[in-house]
């Protein structure tokens, strides 16, 4: 017979999101928090900066604000950091362009560029220091959810949660378990993700530039050699990521100069390639009796606009938030009316993202006459709006009223 671990609050998967979310647990709730991943964490290691297709998020002010009130933000050291503050955008087909500077909305920055695992690193450390029980390489394999609770049975035992927050991805278990109905389509784009070296330095600019089979962006990283880093996302038609995924190096490096139009020169040192296929998904309901999904779980989106992470950290602040206030995640009406909030609080912000990421690429990817001029004027016009382009640069970078202290942002700076 295999034990069982009891606790309150149970999170299954321990990415970025899982494991911000228990940090956020560990500092607004008394209750007892487990978490489970399938992977090995490693031990931070705080190794060598190099080329590598890990994954890359730009993190927005206001997902940096959360980051600084868990008191994680310390703990990244600031060589694996880049900040962004401008960025060129353009269109392949025509004359228009549209430049975005920070320094505009009276900011030192719109957002910061960090690889995924140097985040988890200090999630992990800061999570050490508290009460949170974490546990690594525990694999979900089935569910048994009733009134009281909910009976999950792993590779490593059974656990028996009041609550259980699904945390564990795009192709969540925990939401195939408990049958959460989903709409999943195919973004019709594959991403090429990988890291490259050039002698162009211009530190905290991130170029992209839209194309008819696609969406090309060059995004600045920390970069501790006189070689500047930069992280490619090159998101294009399946055929033609097949093509580039078989290109030999001096084969896509021309490639990337062609289709980036020397924004940052040619290529002197690349590391391999990463070719992801892009689904948008979004479940119905966020939750079902005492299970609920955050993060890449419960919604994906085209990374065009580099929201997907930036959406997820703010589906934690405001559950946190209401565990927070909630006076008993035992008593089953008390916690249905709290999770019915949370979807309240998020559903409508994260589908209004997944239709902005939509319009966004079938606008720019889309071939007529009559758009292509659209475009080149809409492009002009909002390039020449200042108010417009502000708006722009303050929604990218999450400057808004948000739904939990945690996430509050000083707008005063
Ligand atoms: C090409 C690309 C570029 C992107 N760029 C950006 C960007 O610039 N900015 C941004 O905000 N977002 C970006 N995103 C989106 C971002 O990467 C995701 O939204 C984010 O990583 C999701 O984190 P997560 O913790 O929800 O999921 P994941 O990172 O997938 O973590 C899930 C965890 O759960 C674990 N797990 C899975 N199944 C189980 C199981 N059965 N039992 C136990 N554990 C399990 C996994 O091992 C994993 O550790 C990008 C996405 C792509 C594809």
């Amino acid at each position: 017979m295999k034990p069982v671990s009891p606790c309150d609050i149970l999170i299954v998967g321990g990415g970025v999101i899982g494991l911000t979310l228990a940090n956020a647990l560990a500092c607004t709730t008394n209750a007892s928090v487990s978490l489970i991943e399938k992977k090995t964490w490693l031990t931070p290691s705080h190794s060598e900066i190099c080329l590598s297709s890990v994954p890359v998020s730009a993190l927005t002010w206001s997902s940096i604000q959360l980051m600084k009130n868990l008191g994680i933000w310390s703990l990244i050291p600031s060589q694996y950091l880049c900040f962004l503050d401008q960025m060129i955008v353009w269109d392949q087909e025509g004359i228009g362009s549209l430049h975005l500077n920070a320094a505009t909305t009276g900011y030192p920055y719109m957002g910061c560029l960090i690889e995924n695992h140097r985040l988890e690193e200090a999630l992990l450390l800061k999570l050490k220091t508290t009460r949170v029980q974490l546990l690594d390489q525990v694999e979900l394999i089935s569910i048994c959810d009733n009134n009281e609770s909910v009976l999950l049975d792993t590779n490593q035992g059974y656990f028996k949660a009041k609550l259980v927050i699904g945390a564990d991805g795009s192709c969540s278990m925990l939401r195939a378990l408990s049958g959460m109905p989903t709409i999943s389509k195919s973004c019709l784009h594959h991403a090429i993700v990988c890291q490259i070296q050039t002698h162009f330095s211009s530190p905290q600019q991130a170029w992209q530039v839209f194309q008819k089979t696609g969406v090309l962006a060059v995004l600045p990283l920390s970069s501790p050699d006189l070689l500047s880093r930069k992280a490619i996302v090159w998101s294009t038609l399946p055929h033609i990521a097949h093509q580039l995924m078989h290109m030999n190096d001096a084969e896509f490096s021309a490639a990337f100069l062609k289709a980036s139009e020397q924004c940052v020169g040619e290529i002197q040192n690349m590391s391999a390639r990463l070719c992801i296929p892009l689904v948008q998904r979004h479940v119905k309901k966020y939750y079902i009796n005492r299970i609920v999904l955050v993060g890449d779980a419960a919604h994906t989106i085209h990374p065009l606009a580099g929201q997907g992470m930036n959406l997820g950290l703010l589906d934690v602040a405001a559950l946190a938030h209401l565990i927070r206030n909630t006076s008993s995640l035992m008593h089953q009406a008390t916690l249905q009316a709290m999770l019915a909030q949370y979807q309240a609080l998020r559903q409508q912000e994260n589908h209004l993202m997944r239709y902005a990421m939509h319009f966004l690429q079938h606008f720019f990817c889309q071939q007529s006459p009559g758009l292509h001029s659209f475009r080149q004027f809409g492009m002009q016009s909002l390039n020449q709006s200042k108010w417009m382009k502000n708006f722009l640069i303050r929604y990218a970078m999450g400057l808004k009223k948000n739904s939990s202290v945690l996430m509050d942002v000083d707008l005063t700076v």
